[in-house]
């Protein structure tokens, strides 16, 4: 397959959406880095359990830990509770095999 020829204006725009997704990169790993352990919990609670589309269904991938929606509160809130019975690393790992 012949890749077509690109302009300066095809070049210059294909670098800005780059850019666009390496800051979104680096966001999302400053958001992950301050994450509570319930919030880590509660990711991977969503993770392993949820099976709707996370944009249309539980609106997951719409929000983030800074401003969270009643999805991830619930999840929160479930991961909590647990962290209330057991350390992080133990619920993990029960967890990671269902
Ligand atoms: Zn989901």
């Amino acid at each position: 397959m012949i890749k077509p020829e690109r302009d300066k204006d095809d070049i210059q725009e294909e670098i800005k959406s780059l850019e666009k997704g390496i800051k979104e990169l680096q966001d999302e790993l400053e958001q992950k880095k301050g994450l509570t352990q319930g919030q880590k919990l509660a990711t991977f609670l969503h993770q392993k359990t949820c099976r709707w589309n996370h944009v249309d269904g539980c609106s997951w991938d719409y929000t983030s830990w800074n401003n969270p929606d009643s999805t991830r509160l619930k999840y929160l809130r479930k991961a909590e509770q647990m962290l209330i019975e057991d350390d992080f690393v133990t619920i993990k790992r029960i967890l990671k095999n269902i």
